[in-house]
């Protein structure tokens, strides 16, 4: 009898690992240790300039970030979490950083997605943010390939009404920098009536398509 409801509870939980496909035995989890392990091993904090970030885009990245944002795999965030608390908060620390800013998603994307992915993510991690607004709604950028079209899709797409960033360290974190466009756009509209000090980006993955 219980090797019966174990069996169905097999077939109407089992879980897919995020990133080799297999069937995952606990149900806490969305990644196995297999694949956990060499994820934990690549992540390295890389940079480009101020640009941080601790994976290339690839495959196994890919296939974890689509999961977690439109799979709704709301759970992922807490395994992401896992594998950049320390370089980020490291990054943070060693950056004196005074102010962190996810980048923000239209209402039309959290009403698809009841979820800002970066915002769950720091809140995963204890980590104070403030935010800017989106005011307008745009095309998902994955959509959106050529660079002069993704310029003008997140055009003026940002409003910053809280944020002071004068004199101020400020991190804008992204869960992937693909051009660095709509990173660009937020440097744009915090800089515009505010001085900070520096500002660092961090990004969980980084496209080979990013030029600075
Ligand atoms: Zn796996």
């Amino acid at each position: 009898m219980k090797n019966l409801s174990q069996s169905f509870r097999k077939l109407f939980f089992s879980i897919k690992c995020s990133v080799c496909g297999k069937i995952i035995e606990t149900e806490t989890q969305y990644i196995c240790h297999e694949c956990f392990r060499i994820l934990r091993r690549k992540s390295e904090m890389k940079n480009i300039d101020n640009y941080y970030f601790l994976y290339y885009y690839d495959e196994d990245i890919k296939k974890i970030i689509t999961d977690y944002k439109l799979k709704n795999r709301k759970v992922l965030s807490k395994e992401i979490s896992i594998l950049i608390k320390k370089p980020l908060k490291e990054l943070i620390r060693e950056k004196r950083i005074n102010i962190v800013i996810p980048v923000p998603i239209s209402s039309n994307r959290m009403k698809e997605r009841g979820f800002n992915q970066v915002e769950e993510i720091l809140k995963e991690l204890r980590i104070d943010y403030e935010t800017i607004d989106r005011i307008r709604d745009t095309e998902h950028m994955y959509s959106i390939l050529e660079e002069k079209k993704r310029e003008e899709n997140i055009k003026k797409a940002f409003k910053n009404n809280e944020i002071n960033a004068n004199g101020k360290n400020i991190l804008i974190i992204d869960d992937i920098v693909t051009t660095g466009s709509t990173i660009r756009e937020i440097v744009k509209e915090i800089t515009k009536k505010t001085s900070p000090k520096e500002i660092y980006i961090f990004s969980i993955a980084m496209s080979k398509f990013f030029k600075k």
